[in-house]
Formats: C-alpha cells, structure tokens, sequence
C-alpha cells in the first residue's frame, strides 16, 4: 500500500506515519526528518537547505523532489511505503505522480490555534531525535539529556509554517479529492483514536 500523510506541523503526521508503517510493514519516509539528518550531519545538501528550515520556509523542489524520487528507488519500497510531508505543493504533487502511485492521502485537520498549543510546548531530544512534549519534563527519558526545542517550532517560525501549509499545502487536498483517495482524520483526538480513524477511512477493519 502507498500512502501519503499530511496535515498542518503539530497535526501528529509523524506519530500517525510511524504507526502506520509499523503496522504495513512499510517504510516511514519523511522528507523533513532527512533534512534535518543533513543539517546535523553537514552534508552538501543540509548547508544548502538550511536556511530555509530555520525560517520555516519550503526547502526547494528541485532538491525535494530529488531526494524523495531516489528515496523510493530502495527496495525496500517495493511493496509500498507512507510519506510523511511529501508533497506539499502542486509542483512536488505532479511529479509524485510521474513516478509512484497513490493509493490514499490522508489528511489530519487540526485548527491553526491547537497547532501553536501543540508546538510552542513540543521539544526534542538532541540525541534520539523523539519528540515530547514539555508535560513531560524537561529531560528525555531515554537519554537523560536536556530536551530541546527545534528552531522552527519558535513562535515567529510557526506562525510562518502555517502560512505556508495553507498557502500551499492546503489546495492540494483538493488536487487528491478529484482521484477520491482522499480519507480527511479529525486530528483533535487522542493519538489512539486518530489511529482508529485513520485505519476505518483506509477500510482496515481487522
Ligand atoms: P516536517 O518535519 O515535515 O514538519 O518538515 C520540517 C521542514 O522540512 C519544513 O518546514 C520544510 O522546511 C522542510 N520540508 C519537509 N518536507 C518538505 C517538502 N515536501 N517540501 C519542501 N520542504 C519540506
């Protein structure tokens, strides 16, 4: 099965993608993790990128699509994969369907208001990358080191990756529900129940 996850930043896209490709046994592929991967590491790619991160702003197409086409080239996509974070515009959407098919998009809808709740408390752990919350304490369970808060959860940046998810992200959903393979997820519920949703819309009743 292939499917395509997205949702405004907040919405738990990761968290769901991560639950999905557990249960299909299916890669979770997420270009923003890459690139965040890049930027650690230095890479080429990660200097080019990053100050379109730390703003908030869409990494290029170019690079975007690249990284994403040779992605699903690995074999181990060859029985499907789930997207979390591509693509997020109409460019990206048209040349997706050049090289793959879609076989659902599932959208989790989240108000603008809760996703500026969710992240100005989400924080990170340096080490393990698992993302938390500040509920939870100030140091990450696993690691023991101090959480931190990723450059572009900052109030001023989330303001303008919302702009941008609406501006850009957003019509897409309209691109997808011309093919009907659309499945849209109330994402203001508990991580269980947004689960439970999703595998009801996917028709996965076992
Ligand atoms: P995410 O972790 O999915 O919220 O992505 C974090 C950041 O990575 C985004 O704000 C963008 O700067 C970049 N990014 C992730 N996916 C894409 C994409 N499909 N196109 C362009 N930039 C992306």
């Amino acid at each position: 099965m292939n499917i395509i996850i997205f949702g405004p930043p907040g919405s738990g896209k990761g968290t769901q993608a991560r639950l999905l490709a557990d249960r299909y046994g299916i890669p979770h592929i997420s270009p923003g993790a890459m690139f965040r991967a890049a930027m650690k590491s230095k890479t080429k790619i990660g200097l080019q990128i990053k100050d379109f991160m730390d703003k908030g702003n869409y990494v290029p197409d170019d690079i975007t699509i690249a990284m994403v086409k040779k992605r699903l080239e690995d074999v181990d996509c060859a029985e499907g994969f789930m997207i979390d974070g591509f693509p997020r515009n109409l460019p990206q959407a048209e040349a997706l369907d050049e090289f793959a098919h879609i076989d659902f998009v599932i959208v989790l809808k989240v108000s603008d208001k809760e996703v500026i709740n969710r992240l100005s408390k989400r924080r990170q752990c340096p080490k393990c990358d698992k993302i938390t919350s500040t509920e939870e304490g100030e140091k990450c369970r696993d690691c023991k080191v101090k959480l931190v808060q990723r450059d572009d959860d900052k109030p001023q940046v989330i303001k303008n990756r919302l702009l941008v998810y609406h501006d850009l992200t957003q019509p897409l959903i309209e691109y997808y529900k011309n093919k009907d393979i659309v499945r849209m997820i109330n994402g203001e519920q508990s991580e269980e129940n947004v689960f439970k949703d999703i595998l009801l819309g996917l028709g996965d009743t076992e």
